[in-house]
């Protein structure tokens, strides 16, 4: 993408596994400044809910609630991958169509004892529904099949990044055998209907990300600018989750604070009297003084306090 003549369309896309932890918090503040900090910049929120047996009920309203605290804005209609069942379906099928998928009905314990070897995320799939026909009485899976390519891109933040898509990854599923639409499709699709050209999220997706554009490659879809930012490590240097925060509240900590504190995170150094600032002075700071290179590229403890 040409940043100079297009203007970034960003999102953020939460998971409502429960209300947001500083991490995501992080996440949601770093898509928004980059995609903001350029004039007509857009910047979308997704409700990543594909996945319904992990869903909290309320944490969706919770996380509206929790952004708009923040004075963070969404453009346009908040999505609902729960709402898009149909439409995954149907470019489930294109690729169908041109062969690049097939059906397996291999269990997760068959596939770990006949793998070739362990990949970046797990077991490679040994290639056994390619070889023998799946067994009809098991519910099946679709999964794309992967070819010896080295698929490479420049994040904005980690810099070059290459992965061997076949012996690294293998054979990934596009839709598990309880009819469940994998995050990498549902992800491809989403961002591709909605025109998103910019993607800003966690370091922990990095490895996803040869899998989104590998995808996209098959259905001749435009790739977007990629940026994957620090995760916010605890002192024990683990990856902050809903785990450790249950519930971030602004009742105890105010959203000015917050938003003062992962600045500093994101390498930004606020004025001091910025803090008692509003949220959208705050956010307006941001944007103007926004830029991919003061990011960190490793994961860190938030130092200042919250
Ligand atoms: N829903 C994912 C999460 O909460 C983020 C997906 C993405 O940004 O691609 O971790």
């Amino acid at each position: 993408m040409n940043t100079r003549t297009i203007s970034p369309v960003g999102r953020f896309a939460p998971s409502p596994t429960g209300p947001l932890h500083i991490g995501s918090i992080v996440a949601a503040v770093a898509s928004y400044l980059a995609a903001k900090h350029v004039r007509d910049g857009r910047w979308l929120l997704r409700i990543d809910d594909l996945d319904q047996p992990r869903v909290v009920p309320g944490a969706s309203d919770i996380i509206l609630h929790q952004l708009d605290a923040l004075g963070l804005h969404h453009d346009g209609p908040v999505i609902h991958q729960s709402c898009r069942h149909n439409r995954y379906q149907e470019v489930l099928h294109r690729l169908q169509s041109t062969g690049a998928t097939f059906p397996c009905s291999c269990s997760r314990k068959e596939i770990l004892a006949s793998a070739p070897h362990l990949g970046e995320e797990g077991p490679i799939y040994p290639g056994t529904c390619l070889l023998t026909t799946p067994i009809s009485s098991r519910p099946l899976a679709h999964r794309v099949r992967t070819t010896d390519q080295r698929i490479s891109f420049r994040d904005q933040v980690q810099g070059d990044v290459e992965q061997d898509i076949s012996s690294d990854v293998g054979d990934f599923v596009l839709q598990r055998n309880d009819g469940i639409f994998a995050y990498q499709l549902a992800t491809v699709v989403d961002d591709h209907d909605s025109g998103v050209n910019q993607v800003v999220r966690g370091q922990d997706l990095i490895l996803s990300t040869p899998r989104q554009i590998y995808l996209m490659n098959l259905l001749n879809w435009p790739v977007p600018d990629y940026a994957h930012i620090p995760l916010v490590l605890t002192p024990e240097g683990e990856k902050v989750s809903k785990r450790h925060q249950h519930a971030f509240s602004f009742d105890a900590i105010s959203p000015e604070r917050v938003l003062i504190a992962v600045l500093h995170f994101l390498g930004f150094a606020p004025p001091a009297q910025l803090a008692t600032s509003t949220v959208q002075t705050i956010l307006q700071w941001g944007c103007e003084h926004f830029s991919f290179t003061a990011l960190p590229k490793n994961s860190l403890e938030m130092t200042s306090t919250l």
